[in-house]
């Protein structure tokens, strides 16, 4: 299999062909150094995102809060782990990186809140 691939380990964004037979079978060209290597083998073989959103928020100034893994997870775990959202409602006070959902989908991952909201006076 031949794929293109751009890296993004850092900001030249390499563009990288991998071409592939087996896991222990790739070659690689266009990679300007070698810390793009394993980057490019795993967006082949298990490429992973960090999953970012937002879920609704009661008693607060703000009703959605960001939030995001603390890792990045499978890419074909993103759409589940949007669903997953779905019904989460939390309560203020919330604090920056408190977990909501502890290994989300069984990733490894937890899903954090990525601010501070405090309780809303009336
Ligand atoms: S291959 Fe190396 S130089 Fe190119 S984007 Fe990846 S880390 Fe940067």
């Amino acid at each position: 299999m031949k794929k293109t691939i751009i890296c993004t380990v850092c900001p030249n964004g390499c563009e990288v062909v991998a071409e592939y037979t087996s896991k222990d079978d790739v070659k690689l060209s266009g990679n300007r150094c070698k810390r793009g290597i394993e980057y490019c083998i795993n967006e082949c073989f298990d490429p992973k995102r960090t999953f970012t959103s937002s879920v609704a928020i009661k008693g607060a100034a703000r009703r959605r809060m960001p939030v995001r893994t603390t890792a990045p997870i499978p890419k074909a775990q993103l759409f589940a782990c949007a669903e997953t959202l779905r019904g989460v409602t939390l309560e203020a006070p919330v604090a920056c990186g408190q977990v909501v959902i502890p290994n989300v989908l069984g990733s490894g991952a937890d899903l954090v809140a990525c601010m501070s909201l405090d309780k809303k006076e009336d």
